[in-house]
């Protein structure tokens, strides 16, 4: 339904020939526009710094207004999120065209299979923040006009999943634990490269992820034959070439950490997706590879329910990767790139390239290593429990941030616990997102202790159990350490103030 004749409402990129992007009041009222359809429920997951409500939409027949009729359903709960980064606009317009393309008509479709949840403009600050594209958006071709990346506080939404700091982060975290979605996707645009690809895609990438190897294995493959076969849109991996003078030395992926978005939901235990619309394409087709991506996934999402429902609930390991590193687990591979030459002189030759550099419409397939997947560098068993002071309010408040559970010990225990006595704290020269982000080299041994009545411990046999792990292991490589929650004991010598345990105490309270 894009670019030909759209039903109405239409969204502001339709009205516009795609020359302009919805601003927050667009999306309101065009949501608003959607009122009274019998598939859709509307609410707010929470609001931003400036204030604004960020509205989502459940669209499912019968329709669902709560997590518990979705689970009565027993189908797969798929969250969409677009604008994480504003200014990278196409998840916000092609989520709203897709909301209404979807409903309002009798015809059987996906919503008969799967609940879809949809947060079109989760960066509503962010989206509000107009300049031009090339200050805002230096690499990208239109609209003339967008937002910021960063939210109200200057923060990378996208950087923010495990520290939560954000309102933005909390609410999204809130939406998670209420409607535990089997499957999360984050709508974004690529960075620069120029390759051969309207779309680029990830799994979760932290091998911790129980459901990472079968949305790698098992789904990708899958949607990049249906993208190119019945939308004719080339997809692969989402990367950047190692060296873009060099093709041949490899195709690199970004990172395993969960502070993004789609690593952090693979931690959760769930399936997730990034999807990159590529940044040198004209909006109008970048809207369109986006809308088929989404519509792709409903569709596999639909078809593969009951093994999608099992591998997101499944499985949890016992053996947690802290510290990934990245290797390629395919050795030559085409990746197609674009030829960029000179112009010989300072002209910008179309938005989104640099001065003097040109596009040549002429692409080249190159065999190269793709590094598309993290190997652990570092493991550590998962304990049955840790233990935490209850004056470590704001830990303990991030793990509940989560959806965590922290029980407390009801009555004192003797038991042989496991204490990390750190050997070396080192900050981040640099501050990132205002953090120096910190880490911690040391060693784990037994050691008898007495908890006293009240102390908090957080049971790795919970839902969320891996995360915690990866919250509280002072090794991890994006933990609550990391993000500076345990600076005031990051010292040589000292003790981490979380432990470690291999047995549960007799008596657990809530
Ligand atoms: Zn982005």
């Amino acid at each position: 339904m894009i670019g030909g004749a759209e039903q109405a409402p239409r969204t502001r990129a339709e009205r516009t020939g795609y020359l302009e992007t919805s601003r927050h009041a667009d999306v309101v009222a065009f949501l608003d526009s959607l009122r009274g359809r019998p598939e859709l429920t509307f609410g707010s997951i929470g609001r931003t710094n400036e204030g604004r409500d960020i509205p989502y939409v459940i669209a499912s027949r019968p329709r669902v207004s709560t997590p518990e009729d979705a689970r009565r359903l027993g189908r797969p709960i798929v969250y969409v999120q677009g604008n994480i980064h504003a200014g990278e606009i196409e998840g916000k317009e092609a989520l709203l065209s897709l909301l209404r393309d979807l409903t309002g008509s009798r015809r059987p479709n996906v919503l008969d299979s799967v609940v879809l949840i949809a947060v079109p403009n989760y960066n509503a600050d962010g989206n509000e923040k107009f300049a031009s594209q090339e200050v805002n958006r230096g690499s990208q071709n239109g609209p003339e006009m967008v937002g910021v990346r960063a939210n109200a506080q200057g923060l990378d939404l996208n950087r923010d999943y495990i520290k939560a700091e954000a309102p933005e982060t909390r609410a999204s975290l809130a939406m998670f634990n209420a409607w535990d979605p089997h499957v999360f996707v984050d709508l974004h645009t690529t960075n620069g490269s120029y390759h051969g690809y309207a779309l680029t895609y990830a799994p979760p990438l932290n091998p911790a992820s129980p459901a990472g190897a079968f949305t790698r294995d098992s789904l990708l493959p899958v949607l990049r034959q249906r993208m190119r076969e019945r939308r004719r849109f080339e997809t692969f991996d989402y990367g950047d070439f190692i060296s873009a003078d060099t093709l041949s030395k490899g195709w690199v992926t970004f990172d395993s950490r969960p502070r993004f978005g789609t690593n952090y939901y693979g931690l959760r235990g769930g399936i997730s997706i990034l999807s990159e619309a590529y940044s040198h394409d004209p909006m109008r087709r970048r809207v369109a590879s986006t809308y088929a991506f989404v519509s792709e996934i409903l569709s596999l999402v639909s078809e593969r329910a009951a093994q999608v429902m099992s591998v997101s609930q499944s499985s949890r390991q016992r053996a947690i990767p802290l510290r990934p590193s990245m290797v390629a687990a395919r050795d030559s591979t085409p990746v197609v790139a674009e030829i960029v030459e000179s112009t010989g002189d300072s002209t910008r030759t179309e938005p989104g390239v640099p001065r003097g550099r040109r596009r040549t419409g002429r692409f080249i397939a190159v065999r190269m290593p793709v590094f598309d997947r993290f190997s652990p560098t570092l493991w550590q068993t998962e304990p049955a429990a840790y233990i935490i002071a209850r004056s470590d309010t704001q830990a303990v408040r991030a793990l509940r941030h989560h959806g965590i559970t922290v029980d407390t010990i009801a009555r004192s225990w003797r038991a042989t616990v496991e204490v990390f006595t750190i050997d070396s704290a080192v900050a981040a020269p640099r501050s990132f997102q205002g953090h120096r982000e910190m880490r911690l080299e040391g060693r784990w041994a037994p050691e008898e202790r007495t908890m006293q009545a009240g102390s908090l411990i957080v049971r790795t046999s919970q839902p969320l159990g891996i995360l915690a792990a990866y919250l509280l292991e002072p090794q991890s490589d994006d933990g609550l350490a990391t993000w500076n929650y345990f600076d005031a004991t990051a010292r040589p010598g000292a003790e981490f103030p979380v432990l470690r345990t291999l047995t549960l105490p007799p008596a657990i309270s809530r």
